[in-house]
């Protein structure tokens, strides 16, 4: 029986996705071989890559603005110093809200000095910092867009004249934004696009090539840029699946359906913690985030009752992450409505045990 996967990444992807990938590792496309075993400069390869670099930009809503997107390796953690090394001469700012900011940080302080223009640290991150005074004079300003491990997201993002960077690993194509506000969006893969393996990046053109220090090839957008995302070999099964992933979506209407079925599994989600006092959210409720939903339980002594409860219905992946405890239920694209339906109807049955 296939589980209700809420695993926070790498995490469910479309079954039809997860068909046509499998197929593709026998045979691709009737050629005779299979996708991992064929040139990645074989006319078949290069049209996915490029199919996979124009969805990107079409679903965001980006084609013809000046961006330029890249499936880069070294995951997400490689976008931390490679924005960094790219853009930072002087000074940069960060907004901690969390892990995955903090990591930031860390390499960028590496390169240039930081400014850590809010932070919510002090209240385990369990809000975005708002109201806050951004310095003119900052090479870029970096934010986190949805914090997986916390389960908070911006709803709104500052508004700023100095070019912005995102880290979009865990919300990227869940919600309509107005994208092109952002100079560089990153995102590694293993959530709403494929399998762990690549990274997203999505540059806009005018910004490289201003920084004064020398870069090494594999970490300069420049090079990337130049040759159309293969400058060396890309991760070919990675990039294949994130191009189905990305014409699944399209196909279902792109970011505008798929922005609404969210926000349904989230209201779902967060009506039951909200109404069943056997549960109580995490995250500040003007911040939760309509992809990782965290929670705790009130009684611990229904715990185990509960985890055996979820074990039975077949449920994967719902416990915190170990900074954070309690549990932490992620609903990324591709997990079905009916799944968190499952999880919702476990809770309130406590509820009538408790
Ligand atoms: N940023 C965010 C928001 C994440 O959720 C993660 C991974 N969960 C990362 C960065 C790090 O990604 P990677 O493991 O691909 O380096």
């Amino acid at each position: 029986m296939k589980k209700h996967n809420f695993s926070a990444g790498p995490c469910i992807l479309p079954a039809e996705v997860m068909q046509k990938a499998s197929e593709a590792v026998i045979e691709l496309d009737g050629i005779g071989l299979s996708l991992i075993e064929i040139s990645h400069r074989s006319k078949e390869f290069v049209g996915i890559m490029e199919k996979a670099r124009a969805l990107a930009l079409e679903l965001l809503g980006l084609e013809g603005k000046g961006y330029q997107a890249l499936f880069l390796q070294g995951g997400a953690s490689m976008q931390f110093l490679m924005t960094a090394y790219n853009f930072l001469d002087k000074k940069a700012g960060y907004v901690n809200t969390g892990t995955w900011s903090q990591k930031a940080i860390k390499e960028a302080r590496l390169f240039g000095d930081i400014v850590e223009v809010a932070s919510s640290q002090k209240d385990n991150f369990n809000h975005i910092p708002k109201g806050f005074d951004i310095p003119s004079d900052l090479d870029y300003l970096h934010l986190t867009s949805n914090n997986t491990i916390y389960g908070t997201q911006y709803k709104k993002f500052p508004k700023t004249d100095v070019p912005l960077v995102c880290d979009m690993s865990s919300d990227i194509f869940s919600r309509q934004l107005d994208f092109s506000q952002f100079d560089l969006i990153y995102a590694g893969a293993q959530k709403n696009m494929g399998p762990a393996g690549t990274t997203l990046v999505v540059v806009k053109e005018d910004i490289l090539g201003k920084v004064s220090r020398k870069i090494p090839s594999m970490l300069d957008y420049s090079v990337h840029v130049a040759k159309d995302s293969m400058f060396n070999t890309p991760p070919v099964f990675a990039v294949y699946v994130s191009m189905l992933t990305m014409q699944w979506l399209k196909d279902l209407g792109g970011i505008p359906a798929i922005e609404e079925i969210n926000e349904r599994k989230a209201n779902l989600i967060y009506s039951e913690i909200e109404l069943n006092p056997v549960f109580s959210g995490i995250a500040a409720k003007e911040d939760r985030s309509n992809m990782n939903a965290t929670f705790n339980i009130t009684d611990d002594e229904l715990k185990d009752v509960f985890d055996e409860m979820c074990k039975e219905a077949g449920i994967n992946g719902i416990n915190g992450h170990r900074s954070v405890g309690g549990y932490r239920a992620s609903m990324y694209n591709a997990l079905p409505m009916e799944s968190v339906g499952v999880l919702v109807d476990i809770m309130s049955e406590l509820e009538k045990k408790g």
